[in-house]
């Protein structure tokens, strides 16, 4: 399957058509943002690193029965990916306070949480991506009643693999974001990607960051840090 014109290019990836209408190609880039893309960088190897962690990821949550976008990694930084109609909802699933929470809420981060909770933000850069209720969502007609229901238990089904998975590689998943699309038939599937830019990942032994925070603070380490987290993956997906 060969690229064909880009259909847009955001702040991590590429997104190209193909020839086939329901199929696009997703290219992930070294680029890094954050604090909605008012610091800017790079981190070597970033790409590669995604792409692969991401369809890896995908692959194992879909044989736990959460359909996703993935059909085929083409290369080190391209993948293709069913078409969908993105819901513009950030869905982040956190099971510890971090970032945003513990800023919000004046705690400190490292609280675990009873059980997961599920936020909502609006995705809209232009409004800086708003925190958002169901009934907001709703009332806004970005998404049905049947359809934020399916987004949840994706959501927490999603939690509960990777709690588990990255337990097992010594590792703790404090939050994340994930993105839900439309098939053309409606269907609800997860989308766009799962990695260290959109998690959060603790060394379950010295709770050293092992994802984007150590960009987004300034500390070192950055590239490092992915490499350390893929090759535990690896590791851990070879066991099973
Ligand atoms: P951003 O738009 O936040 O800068 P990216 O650089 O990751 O993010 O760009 C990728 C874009 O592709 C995002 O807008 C994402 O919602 C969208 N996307 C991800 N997966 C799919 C898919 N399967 N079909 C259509 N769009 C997708
Ligand atoms: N996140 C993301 N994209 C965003 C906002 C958040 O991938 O635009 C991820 C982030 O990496 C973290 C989780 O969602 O794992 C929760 O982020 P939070 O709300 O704490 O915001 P942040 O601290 O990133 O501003």
């Amino acid at each position: 399957m060969n690229k064909g014109e880009q259909l847009y290019e955001g702040k991590a990836k590429k997104v190209f058509q193909t020839e086939d209408p329901n199929l696009l190609i997703v290219s992930y880039k070294d680029d890094a943002t954050a604090f909605n893309g008012l610091k800017k960088g790079t981190i070597a190897g970033k790409g590669v690193i995604n792409n692969k962690m991401s369809n890896l990821l995908m692959q194992y949550l879909a044989k736990q029965g959460v359909p996703t976008h993935f059909v085929e990694e083409l290369n080190d930084r391209d993948t293709l990916v069913k078409k969908v109609t993105i819901v513009p909802l950030e869905v982040i699933v956190r099971n510890i306070s971090a970032g945003s929470f513990a800023k919000r809420f004046g705690v400190e981060e490292g609280i675990v949480f009873k059980q997961p909770t599920v936020e909502f933000s609006y995705k809209n850069d232009a409004l800086e991506d708003p925190l958002i209720n169901d009934d907001q969502a709703l009332a806004l007609g970005i998404v049905e009643r049947s359809e934020l229901d399916t987004i949840r238990t994706y959501a927490l089904k999603v939690d509960e693999v990777l709690k588990e998975f990255w337990k097992d590689a010594g590792v703790t998943l404090v939050d994340f974001k994930l993105e839900f699309g439309r098939l053309p038939d409606g269907t609800i599937i997860l989308a766009d990607e799962i990695s260290p830019d959109t998690c959060r990942l603790w060394d379950s032994e010295t709770g050293e960051k092992l994802d984007k925070d150590r960009f987004r603070r300034d500390l070192g380490g950055v590239e490092e840090a992915y490499q350390e987290i893929m090759q535990r993956l690896i590791k851990n997906i070879e066991q099973r």
